[in-house]
């Protein structure tokens, strides 16, 4: 029995990905043996990694401008890696701050380098319920970067939009990359753990323009260059093989579906139906989220009091709904629907919050 799996991440994975690896797991295209026996160095192996790469390109419709890299370490890796190659010694890096994340990508980066916040939605409280307005930038040009978060996954937000400006713009999308079509020229660099869009933990994507690969640091250890990793296709050392394998499941299911266009409708059909029936019953669930900021990924809601919620998320999985429970920094409720969610999760958990009784 599969439950539906509302978790933040790890989070849910398409059934068919599953299955495709239940079926080859232990014996892979006729190999004899399993995707994570083989070396990373063969033909068996280079072709997954191939398609996994092709994919991506593909479905977020990667120009050549950029490279994509499959590392390892996730996003907390990259608040540290990016600075590492991009920020020169004298230079410093802004950043927009929208959550914990972002505090924890701007904290990161003010170790051993300058850094500084360029926008905060920041509340006198400490709480964040909107994404700072794009008005609002400070922006200094002459920063390596500027530093943004597309998605904030315990707040809740999501930018719908980006800033446009002179320098690189470097976005951390671990909660909404592949989830709606976004223009990648835009960016100079975006970064994802996999754990929620598009696989299981131990890969993460880096999406970089080749010109900031170029200028980037070369006084850093060489595995930390981002050169080092492009210029080896991502097996400069062994690759998480296994992961990335998955990926490759996860990324052919999104194209058999109809790629990220696709995947921003029914997203956005499922976010809509959450948000309204929430709404519906506004003197039992608070949504605290502007409307504006609200994230079609990772939807937030209150109750009266925390006991209430305990209560809530109790009956949601002995109901067999999982994951639930907001982050322990903003307390409440969380339901992470991600491109895996199925409508008809969405629609089990809406038949839940319209019956429970308060
Ligand atoms: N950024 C965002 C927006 C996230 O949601 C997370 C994980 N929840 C991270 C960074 C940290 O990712 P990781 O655990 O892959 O280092």
């Amino acid at each position: 029995m599969r439950v539906h799996n509302f978790s933040a991440g790890p989070s849910a994975l398409p059934l068919v990905a599953l299955e495709r690896a239940r079926e080859e797991l232990t014996d892979y295209a006729g190999s004899g043996m399993s995707i994570m026996e083989q070396s990373h160095r063969g033909a068996v192996y280079d072709k997954v990694h191939e398609e996994a790469l092709g994919l991506l390109r593909e479905l977020m419709q990667v120009p050549t401008t950029h490279e994509i890299l499959l590392l390892t370490g996730g996003a907390t890796t990259q608040f540290a890696q990016v600075p590492l190659n991009l920020r020169h010694p004298d230079q410093s890096a802004d950043y927009a701050v929208a959550g914990i994340w972002g505090q924890k990508a701007l904290k990161e980066a003010q170790h051993g380098g300058k850094a500084r916040a360029a926008a905060s939605s920041e509340t006198p409280e400490g709480g964040f319920f909107s994404v700072p307005e794009l008005s609002s930038y400070q922006i200094d040009p002459q920063a390596a970067f500027l530093h943004v978060t597309s998605n904030n996954t315990v707040t809740g937000t999501q930018m719908k939009s980006f800033p446009h400006s002179e320098v690189p713009l470097v976005c951390d999308m671990s909660s909404d990359i592949l989830s709606r079509s976004i223009d990648i020229n835009q960016f100079g660099l975006i970064y994802a753990g996999a754990q929620k869009n598009l696989g299981p933990s131990g890969v993460t994507v880096v999406i970089v323009r080749k010109s900031l690969i170029e200028s980037a640091r070369k006084d850093i250890p060489f595995i930390w260059q981002y050169r080092t990793q492009a210029a080896a296709r991502s097996l400069a050392n062994t690759a998480p093989t296994f992961s990335i394998y998955m990926l490759r499941n996860v990324l052919d299911w999104v194209k058999s579906q109809g790629g990220a266009t696709q995947m921003a409708l029914l997203n956005q059909q499922k976010a809509d139906l959450l948000y309204s029936t929430l709404e519906s019953r506004p003197d039992v669930f608070k949504l605290k989220v502007e409307r504006d900021s609200r994230s079609m990924m990772n939807v937030v809601w209150n109750l009266a009091t925390p006991e209430l919620e305990k209560r809530a998320v109790a009956e949601a999985t002995a109901a067999q709904m999982v994951g639930l429970k907001g982050h322990r920094l903003v307390g409440g409720m969380c339901a992470s629907i991600y491109n895996a969610v199925p409508m008809a999760s969405v629609e089990v958990l809406c038949e839940f919050l319209m019956s429970f009784k308060a």
